[in-house]
């Protein structure tokens, strides 16, 4: 099956009540473990690539392993997504690249750190849905600022200053107007990486009302949430047996997400839960057999302890078992539906 835009994937999400985790990759055992699980669990999938990744593993190697997920599988319909592009033209590349779904994330300026004015959102917004659109391409567009930092992208806000930089339903109602845009970041308090709360969120940091307010208003947009990583703590307490020195976090429990997915939430980004079952996973095996070191002695394990996080989120998100009811719609005739 040829990669298909995310669009369609998110309509039929939508029709069906589901939502889509959207998991992050840099190499090739990170799309192995999406794909196993996905073939498992009968799951339509989102791979998603950070501006990071994107150099980190150079274009044209990701590019070719996409393809290689889809040609090898093509029983399940995959959707290749630019995770947070910084500006019209990262964007633009990723398109060129054969991405099928962009983030144009103008929430913050392209220094990818200084929060941004509405209209210079609205402006570079606009820019990519224009172009992407006349190829089929789908759009992510954010609105509101989320904590933390990911792959040195963020505001680098505290738990309370992402307080601050809430979604307003109002605005977010008028930029999807303003912009045309399919998918729409919220922040609803939460943050990128390991160290999202304090303690277990409750409903006074990790704002679920403002969801069913912007669903409310926006009933055909798809709404995404960010950092929305469970850091589950036998993941952490593997880290930590095994010579890791992390420290104590919560991150969004996965009912919280389901309450999300019934209230319009249909894409749900995954990082760091894969990259402490990879870390967890590389750790132990190292640690009990030290005389190891043929890489694939780690690498398989962690690519399974990948797998299994993965598995849990596609079965938790409710994406399980629809691999072939995703109807497969081209770019092009995406480009004409627009
Ligand atoms: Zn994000």
């Amino acid at each position: 099956m040829p990669l298909i835009p995310m669009r369609v994937m998110l309509d039929h999400a939508a029709e069906n009540g589901y939502g889509v985790g959207a998991f992050n990759v840099n190499n090739m055992e990170q799309i192995q473990a999406i794909m196993m699980a996905a073939t498992e669990t009968n799951s339509p999938v989102i791979v998603q690539a950070s501006r990071g990744a994107r150099s980190y593993s150079q274009d044209n190697y990701l590019r070719h392993l996409m393809l290689a997920a889809a040609e090898l599988n093509p029983q399940i319909p995959i959707a290749m997504h630019q995770d947070h592009g910084n500006s019209p033209e990262t964007c633009f590349s990723a398109i060129d690249q054969g991405f099928t779904s962009v983030m144009m994330d103008g929430s913050l300026e392209a220094d990818g750190k200084t929060p941004a004015t509405y209209e210079y959102n609205v402006d570079v917004t606009k820019q990519v849905v224009n172009k992407a659109h006349g190829l089929g391409v789908t759009v992510e567009a954010e609105i509101g600022c989320l904590g933390g930092i990911e792959d040195g992208h963020g505001a680098g806000l505290s738990g309370e200053e992402a307080q601050e930089h809430l979604t307003d339903p109002e605005e977010a109602e008028r930029f999807v107007k303003d912009t045309g845009c399919d998918a729409l970041a919220v922040a609803i308090g939460t943050s990128h990486g390991a160290y999202k709360f304090t303690k277990k969120p409750t409903g006074d940091v990790l704002k679920m009302d403002l969801i069913a307010d912007i669903h409310r208003r926006l009933p055909d947009t798809h709404l995404v949430m960010h950092g929305s990583s469970s850091v589950p703590r036998e993941l952490v307490e593997i880290i930590n047996e095994f010579g890791g020195g992390l420290k104590e976090s919560y991150g969004v429990p996965v009912e919280a997400i389901q309450e999300g997915i019934k209230h319009g939430v249909r894409k749900i980004n995954v990082d760091t839960d894969n990259r402490l079952a990879i870390t967890g996973a590389i750790r132990k095996l190292l640690a009990e057999k030290p005389e190891k070191f043929d890489p694939r002695d780690y690498m398989k394990p962690a690519r399974e302890a990948m797998a299994e996080v993965v598995k849990a989120r596609m079965i938790a998100f409710g994406q399980a078992g629809w691999a072939e009811k995703v109807p497969v719609v081209s770019l092009e005739a995406m480009a004409k539906r627009y």
